[in-house]
Parts: structure tokens; C-alpha cells; sequence
């Protein structure tokens, strides 16, 4: 069993029944749809072909919906690209019109007024780098520092410049009312800088949709603890932060935001060319192989695909590959130490402490736990216990959102009116499935009463087969 959680971006490179099923096939156990681009009729798709390889597979893959934000991108060009040459000059226009070799339209109404002579502007990821040379009457006029190629769509950054953005645009509105209808697992909010645009993206999704901030601001890291004390995740977004900050900077950026976001006891994201070679490469590279296995090692929840599987040649392959990575590194255990406990003096993360300690102390393989809202599991997760947590609910939006905690195999279970009935039945999947044999050990964990969200505060010891067992109802 691999306790990293993949996600993998979906897009035109799996655009299919058998794309879809090859990932779920392949261990995706989180589809994320990219908002910044498709259609809602292009996701709505995606969302049908994941639901139907999930319930193939007979197990959970949760739908992550990313919303676009208020990153500002570039428009269109003829045949879809234009190549910036080094040292020369471009025109960029606050413009809704089709570009050309030397008009460049971006999508920020106040690019005449926030923007001056000097400012850097920084396109695709940092790719391209432009100089700002004279604000013109109805363009910027720049030189081209750094040239490349540059496609429709592509991300602009102005590093250098105050701009007047909203945390959720006009799109992202219309796109989590479609998230709504569509039923995501997940959201995850983009260009966040502080923790009221969390609560701003919160009030616009569906009751209990966790939140994944991207980190991918300067000042959403250096706002980084008022995020994680209300968004439910993550995500170390590399690809922006790289813009935002120098590439050196990440590394350590990045150990700290998973440290942090895991001491929170939320869930914690590495995103972001992962394998990125494998987009046409049938191989990674070492340092990308490296790249993951540092992830795991620091204690990611998940590990994410974007281009890697939306566009590459290898989709399938590629989770594959990050799944066998995973999984060797997993072998030496994950060197981290998440004792968020201090932090958190509740009964809940008391339980869980102790039923992985209890699992630790006896050298028992399994954690059984029954989790109406994924808490409990999530808790026991946080402590990254060596045995498997197998987390049983009656839920199926808990069941789909527990496909990204790390360690756990979410189970649907039936209602059962007492404590000893849901025991006793686990206790019979355990058995039948072969997770757990006769004569073995295992740690049970719940909150009662049972069938309501309460808090966390039951611990049992259990031997498989020795239960006095209250009979369960015939059915
Ligand atoms: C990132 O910037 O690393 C990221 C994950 O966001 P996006 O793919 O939307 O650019």
C-alpha cells in the first residue's frame, strides 16, 4: 500500500473513458480540474469519467476543482503562440483583441495606470522576462530580456508593480457555483494572500468543502499561519512562488510550508513539475526522482501531476512512475516528526495520538477508524503512524475526501446504531477482505456516540475472531 496520495491534473492528453481509467488504474487517488482552462461542459466530462473509473476501481478518486484566481494571463495568438525574440521590442495592450508578433493583450484593465518605466513583467512561470522601457497612451512598450515562445493563456506576473486585483474574480465566482452543481471534493484557491480570501472562496462552495490554499504569493507565505488556521490544506505551488521569489528560495520554502501545514494538522500539497520531463519523455530525470522522493521524505500528504498528465505524452506511465517512487521511499519510513498535539489539546488528537502509539507499542499493522466528517482519520494521519488506517464511514463525501490523506484506505460502512455494532461489523470486513487475519491485533477508534460528528474519544484494543460479538442484524 502507498501512503503518499497522488493527484493528477486531467486534460487533453487523458481526454477519455480509458484516459481517465488508465490514471485510476495506474493509483491517481485525486483528479484535479484546472479552472484556468476547459470549459465547464470539458469538466463536467471529466468529473463523469473519473466518477465512473472510481466506482470501476471500486475505490475513491476525489475531484479537486482549482480555481483560476486572480492570475493575470495573456490572450490569444494566431495558431495559438508567437515567439519573442531576445532583445527585441513588444507592445502589451489592456485589451480583449486577438494578438500578433508584436502585440501582447493581457487581461488587467489597469495595466496603463499600476504598471512604469523599469517595472519587470514576467511571463509563463518566470520563462520569459520582459523589461518595461516607456508607458505609452494605450500600451506599455518593453524589451525583451529573456525571450521563448509564448502560447495562449500563459500566466503574467509584475513583480515590481501594486495591482488592484480581487481575491475571486467574476470567473471563479461562476466557476464554484459549476463546482456546486458538479459536487467537488475539493477547492483549491489561487492567488490567496491572506486568510479573509479563504473565508471569501468559503462562503461561495458547498457546506464543508475543504479549502487547499495554493501558496504561491510572497505574501501568502508570509501570511502563511492565519491561512492554515482556516483553510483545510496546502499547496506548495512552485510554479508561482518560483515567480514570486527566487528558485533558490524554494527548497527551504518549501520544507517550511510542509512543516508548518502539517503541525497545523491540515493537509499538505507539493505541486508543480514533479516530473515535469515525463510531459515528452517516456523517463524522469534523476533530479526529478530526487525532487519527489524529498517530498515524501518531508512529509507531503500528496505529491501533484499538472502538465505532466493534462498534456504529457506518458500520462499514465507517469503516475506510475510517482507511484513507485512513493512507494520505495516509504519502505525507509517518513522522517518526520508531527507532533501537533502541543498545539492542539483536544480530545480528539489525544486519542489519536495514543491509538498510534498503542499501534506502535504492540507492533500492530491496522487502525481501524469510523469518522463521520474524515476528521478522526485525518488526525490519525497527521501522526504518520507506521500501521495502515483503514477509515470507515457511512458518508460518501467523507469517503471520496479521504482518498487524500496520507495513509488511510477510505471504506463505506452502513450505519449501525451502537458503537459495538460498527465494531463488530469492521471487524467482519477486516476478516472477509483479508486486511486483518484471525489472531491479529488491531486499534479501533471512534467517537461516541456514534453517527453524529462527535469528538474523537474512543480507543479499544481488539484481537480479530475474539470478540464476544453482539450479533449483527440479519440482512
Ligand atoms: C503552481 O503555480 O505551482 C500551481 C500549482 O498553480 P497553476 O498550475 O494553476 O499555475
Amino acid at each position: 500500500m502507498r501512503r503518499t496520495k497522488i493527484i493528477a491534473t486531467v486534460g487533453p492528453a487523458v481526454a477519455s473513458a480509458e484516459g481517465i481509467d488508465k490514471l485510476v488504474a495506474a493509483g491517481i487517488d485525486v483528479a484535479r480540474l484546472n479552472f484556468s482552462h476547459g470549459t465547464h461542459n470539458t469538466h463536467r466530462q471529466f468529473a463523469e469519467w473519473v466518477r465512473a473509473a472510481s466506482d470501476a476501481h471500486g475505490r475513491p478518486v476525489a475531484l479537486l476543482q482549482d480555481i483560476q484566481g486572480p492570475k493575470l494571463r495573456v490572450g490569444t495568438f494566431p495558431g495559438g503562440s508567437i515567439t519573442l525574440a531576445p532583445d527585441s521590442v513588444v507592445s502589451l495592450v489592456p485589451d480583449r483583441i486577438e494578438g500578433s508578433a508584436a502585440i501582447i493583450p493581457v487581461d488587467y484593465e489597469y495595466l496603463l495606470d499600476d504598471i512604469d518605466d523599469g517595472h519587470e513583467i514576467l511571463l509563463d512561470d518566470g520563462l520569459i522576462r520582459l523589461l518595461v522601457e516607456a508607458v505609452e497612451t494605450d500600451s506599455l512598450r518593453a524589451r525583451v530580456m529573456l525571450g521563448g515562445e509564448l502560447s495562449d493563456h500563459k500566466g503574467v506576473a509584475f513583480p515590481d508593480s501594486m495591482l488592484r486585483v480581487p481575491a475571486v474574480t467574476d470567473k471563479d465566482r461562476s466557476d464554484l457555483e459549476f463546482g456546486r452543481e458538479l459536487g467537488v471534493d475539493f477547492v483549491a484557491a489561487s492567488f490567496v494572500r491572506r486568510a479573509d480570501d479563504i473565508d471569501e472562496v468559503r462562503s461561495l462552495v458547498v457546506e464543508n468543502t475543504p479549502i487547499i490554499a495554493k501558496i504561491e504569493l510572497a505574501s501568502a507565505y508570509a501570511n502563511l499561519d492565519e491561512i492554515l488556521a482556516t483553510a483545510q490544506g496546502a499547496m506548495v505551488a512552485r510554479g508561482d512562488l518560483g515567480v514570486q521569489m527566487p528558485l533558490q528560495k524554494i527548497p527551504l520554502v518549501q520544507a517550511d510550508i510542509l512543516e508548518r501545514t502539517n503541525e497545523a494538522g491540515v493537509l499538505s500539497i507539493t505541486a508543480t513539475e514533479m516530473l515535469d520531463s515525463m510531459t515528452s519523455s517516456p523517463r524522469p530525470t534523476r533530479a526529478e526522482v530526487t525532487d519527489v522522493a524529498n517530498a515524501v521524505m518531508s512529509g507531503t500528504d500528496a505529491v501533484m501531476l499538472s502538465g505532466e498528465t493534462a498534456v504529457g505524452k506518458y500520462p499514465a506511465r507517469t503516475v506510475e512512475y510517482m507511484d513507485r517512487i512513493c512507494r520505495e521511499v516509504e519502505t525507509a519510513g517518513v522522517r518526520v516528526s508531527v507532533d501537533f498535539l502541543e498545539s492542539h489539546r483536544t480530545f480528539s488528537s489525544a486519542t489519536a495520538k495514543a491509538a498510534v502509539e498503542a499501534a506502535v507499542n504492540l507492533d500492530l499493522g491496522t487502525i481501524a477508524a469510523f469518522t463521520e466528517s474524515g476528521a478522526t482519520a485525518r488526525l490519525l494521519s497527521k501522526y504518520r503512524p507506521p500501521a495502515s488506517i483503514i477509515a470507515f464511514t457511512a458518508e460518501p463525501d467523507t469517503y471520496r475526501r479521504m482518498a487524500l490523506y496520507w495513509g488511510v484506505t477510505p471504506q463505506m460502512q452502513e450505519r449501525r446504531d451502537s458503537t459495538d455494532l460498527m465494531l463488530a461489523a469492521a471487524e467482519k470486513f477486516l476478516e472477509k477482505s483479508g486486511l486483518c487475519e484471525v489472531g491479529e491485533g488491531l486499534v479501533m477508534v471512534a467517537g461516541t456516540p456514534p453517527n453524529i460528528q462527535a469528538s474523537t474519544n474512543l480507543m479499544k484494543l481488539h484481537i480479530i475472531g475474539e470478540r464476544n460479538r453482539a450479533p449483527l442484524p440479519r440482512s
